[in-house]
């Protein structure tokens, strides 16, 4: 079995410090970005907030009138996307230079394939080559985690935030997994927690060990998955490995919501850095399409396929809202994403074949 060396980056409060390092007035204070408070009478939700204020119990994907009660002396600032996008294109493409390719997850989270430099030694030092890279020029901190496989990686690039680094080599694997709590893998979100609190199971050693059937009864067809992942055995490398035909972003809401502000933003914040990775990569995309899962993964998707090949803003806007106003249904919603195929990469002296206006959507 191939040994991988993957590597999760992800920025530390991203909005929040791209604002404190444009303004160090807000150094050491509670900041929050996200939708207008109101006095505590604002709809929406805190999109990311300061280490500060997560010390008064903020987090992502609070209601915002719940962040204003916990802590009304905060600085609400509404978020400035196109800045996130620019910072995070400038900071995605330090990151492909050190590491060569990558795959971007999210405006401020990538995966970095590092098993070309065959010891967790070697990975640690070029781990840390790109985080200060990261600091000295953009001046953010950033935690990464390393280890044979993408979700562990993630996982362990939760575990020392901010600025953290944490090494799990295949031979550390199991002492790291036995201890977490169940909740520390991702997918497992409040309710298949609970489930599993109820059959006894708290931590990821307790799901290793218990019978299969128990963790069926509660996933289905997604137990098999789970068990090899409690049990140290899973290995995933890049998914984007070889020519790249797609790009996409997904997010998955803390609790599945049918707040059309709430997804709109949330989609709004992949279309921006999806267009950021288009220009950043001088690339257009032909289609773009969007996808909503609903509770019990459900899945729909849609797609529109542009006269020309795309990267304007605004036809991507237009085209995405207009693929969701088409198909939701005003029901719950779990996960939403993004993605642009029939990405053209065009020969630089063909360049004005895609400088014309483009408005038109088919
Ligand atoms: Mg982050």
């Amino acid at each position: 079995m191939e040994e991988f060396i993957i590597v999760h980056l992800d920025m530390d409060s991203f909005y929040a410090s791209v604002e404190i390092r444009n303004n160090p007035n807000l150094a050491g204070l509670p900041v929050v970005i996200g939708a207008d408070p109101m006095l505590g009478k604002g709809r929406g939700v805190v999109s990311t907030c300061s280490y500060e204020a997560r010390a008064y119990g903020l987090h992502s994907g609070m209601p915002i009138s719940r962040a204003y009660q916990l802590c009304p002396q905060a600085v609400f600032i509404p978020p400035s996307m196109d800045i996130y996008a620019q910072v995070s294109a400038r900071i995605m493409s330090i990151v492909q230079n050190i590491a060569g390719e990558i795959e971007q997850v999210s405006i401020d989270e990538a995966y970095l394939d590092l098993t070309s430099c065959v010891t967790y030694e070697q990975a640690a030092h070029v781990a840390t080559t790109i985080k200060q890279a990261i600091r000295q020029q953009e001046g953010l901190t950033c935690s990464v985690g390393i280890a044979p496989s993408r979700i562990y990686a993630k996982m362990a690039s939760e575990l020392h935030k901010p600025d953290g680094m944490t090494i799990v080599s295949p031979a550390d694997l199991l002492p790291f997994l036995i201890h977490l709590p169940a909740g520390a893998i991702p997918g497992i979100g409040k309710k298949s927690e609970l489930a599993l609190t109820d059959a006894g199971i708290h931590t990821i050693g307790d799901i290793a060990t218990t019978n299969i059937q128990v963790l069926q009864d509660i996933f289905g067809s997604h137990a098999v998955r789970l068990y090899q992942i409690a049990r140290g055995l899973d290995r995933e490398g890049l998914r984007n490995s070889g020519k790249r035909k797609s790009i996409s972003r997904e997010h998955t809401f803390l609790e599945d919501t049918s707040d059309p502000d709430t997804i709109l933003c949330s989609m709004q914040t992949m279309i921006y850095s999806l267009q950021g990775e288009l220009e950043e990569r001088n690339i257009y995309s032909r289609t773009i399409g969007i996808r909503i899962r609903y509770p019990g993964f459900i899945t729909r998707t849609k797609s529109v396929t542009f006269m020309q090949p795309t990267r304007d803003i605004r036809i991507i806007e237009k085209a995405v809202y207009g693929l969701f106003t088409d198909m939701w249904d005003t029901k719950p919603v779990r996960l939403i994403g993004v993605r642009c195929f029939g990405l053209v990469y065009p020969d630089p002296v063909q360049r004005t074949l895609f400088d014309f206006k483009q408005s038109e959507i088919s």
